[in-house]
């Protein structure tokens, strides 16, 4: 039988994969450490667990409506006034299966075949999957030698009748780098301008370090959220260690709203109530478990630095937030995969290759995990390379 061109055409989630592999490997007894995961291991929030479990005990998991709860979107209206000072109103909200949902239902509503969508390398993985699966063309924008952050102008130069997004992951996965607020006003005034949706994907904003905040779209937008091109991704997976309740959400204007809503009630009706509920209650009384996971990480961040400074050819742009560090190897390998293939083999030490962001020479090695499993992690990677 055969599969579509589309399914064929399409890359495995390398993230996902390794994150598989890495959990076999340690559940057959293998002495692995993963470098290569992408949540935290804190324990959900108290008032996630209480919700799940009031909705069990009343004995009604039922469909919600297709955009999200009223209570949940309550919250999600709360939380937006006060991390971005732009208050939506229930109708420029839909809340999906996963911050993954939510950028996959702005795709779907705002491509037509062939539109392209640019967003600057190392990117997040499931970028140039999910615009192609939503019919559009992957416009990957490499920043200058030496630098994980691309300009505006590099953004601008490759824009053409066919552009209807840009896609913006800050801080980001893989590089830990946050865009300053200089690069998101010129962005946002080049989108408004250019009529071009602006995605911003903001799931880590909140795990930023050093006294760093990192800039809101909605800060700089001239135009009212019913008009503006501003989409803003979020979601309780990374910052309220929620990932397996696959909840996220976005924010936009209410027209593109509408079109996402109509689209996720033919695809999947709504998300699951039970993780609705739950998160509604991550929301409701998250404020001290957000800062408690951002502390924690910034030390481990030191961590991780701190251990890959002894590595003697490693060039590392210090993380300002995420879980993720982006070292440049390419001095020891230059081959991504290569050097993914050889810390398994050699150390088993799980590590996702530079190449599957963008960047060849690169390796993403998280620090989400234990403070322990980061010492022993890079040190056996040391005594492989060095
Ligand atoms: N965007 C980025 C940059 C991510 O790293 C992730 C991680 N999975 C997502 C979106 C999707 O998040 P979720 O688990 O809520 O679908
Ligand atoms: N976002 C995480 C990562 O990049 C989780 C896995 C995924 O959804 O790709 O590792």
């Amino acid at each position: 039988m055969n599969l579509s061109r589309l399914a064929q055409s399409l890359g495995q989630s390398a993230t996902l994969k390794l994150n598989e592999l890495a959990n076999n490997l340690k559940a057959e007894g293998k002495p692995v450490v993963h470098l290569g995961g992408g949540e935290p291991e804190e324990r959900i929030p108290a008032g996630a667990a209480e919700e799940s479990r009031r909705m069990i005990d009343s004995g009604f998991v039922r469909y919600t409506p297709t955009s999200g709860t009223a209570p949940l979107k309550k919250e999600i209206a709360a939380y937006t006034e006060r991390y971005y000072g732009v208050k939506p109103g229930p109708r420029n909200i839909v809340v999906g299966s996963g911050a993954k949902q939510a950028i996959y239902n702005f795709l779907v509503a705002a491509l037509d075949p062939g539109d392209q969508v640019i967003y600057p390398v190392p990117y997040w993985v499931s970028y140039p999957e999910m615009v192609k699966l939503a019919g559009g063309v992957p416009v990957p924008v490499k920043p200058a030698e030496g630098s994980l952050l691309v300009t505006v102008k590099e953004l601008e130069a490759r824009i053409t009748s066919r552009t209807r997004a840009i896609m913006l992951n800050s801080p980001g996965n893989p590089s830990g780098q946050v865009y300053p607020e200089d690069f998101i006003r010129e962005l946002v005034a080049l989108c408004e301008e250019r009529g071009i949706y602006l995605l911003m994907d903001d799931i880590y904003n909140r795990l930023v370090f050093d006294g760093l905040k990192a800039p809101s779209a909605f800060a700089y937008a001239k135009k009212p959220l019913n008009e503006s091109p501003i989409v803003s991704i979020n979601g309780v997976s990374k910052t309220f260690s929620m990932t397996g309740y696959r909840i996220g959400w976005s924010v936009a204007s209410e027209a593109l709203t509408q079109a996402m809503v109509k689209i996720q009630a033919q695809v999947s009706s709504c998300p699951s109530a039970l993780s609705q509920a739950a998160a509604a209650g991550a929301l409701r009384d998250g404020g001290g478990f957000v800062e408690t996971l951002r502390s924690g990480l910034e030390r481990k961040r030191d961590v991780m630095v701190e251990e890959l400074s002894k590595l003697k050819k490693v060039k590392l742009a210090k993380p300002q937030g995420t879980f993720y560090s982006f070292p440049d190897f390419s001095a020891y390998e230059k081959d991504s995969k290569k050097l993914s293939a050889l810390l398994l083999e050699k150390a088993m030490v799980v590590a996702v290759p530079g190449v599957e962001f963008g960047l060849d020479g690169h390796l993403r090695l998280s620090y989400c995990g234990a403070e322990k499993d980061i010492i022993e992690g890079v040190s056996r990677i040391r005594k492989i390379l060095d």
